[in-house]
């Protein structure tokens, strides 16, 4: 893989936990450490994390997502991190909800 490559999948995680991020500090959902390291990644970019801090968020999303875990696929479908708050929301990942919307239809 190429490095100009590499740099642009990092960037597109980073950009999917930045989303994730700031999605739950609009629904007022972080506290502490992690809403000031949302801040600041905001700001500052995902890079600009201490080892702490990353091990912070870390933990945040690790625990979100077995919080929110999708009853039908078990995660199996969930491409990125701002689907775990679409589960939250509604119990199913998008692409499972969608299945389900449909086959109520049929
Ligand atoms: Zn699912």
């Amino acid at each position: 893989m190429g490095q100009a490559k590499k740099a642009m999948m990092e960037n597109e995680e980073n950009n999917d936990l930045i989303d994730f991020l700031t999605t739950l500090e609009e629904r007022d959902e972080l506290s502490g450490a992690v809403a000031g390291i949302t801040k600041q990644i905001k700001t500052k970019g995902v890079n600009s994390m201490s080892q702490n801090q990353e091990k912070t968020i870390n933990g945040f999303v690790e625990k979100y997502k077995q919080a929110n875990d999708c009853e039908m696929c078990l995660g199996g479908n969930i491409g990125s991190l701002t689907e775990y708050i679409y589960i939250n929301d509604y119990g199913l990942c998008p692409s499972c909800q969608h299945s389900k919307e449909k086959f109520m239809k049929d």
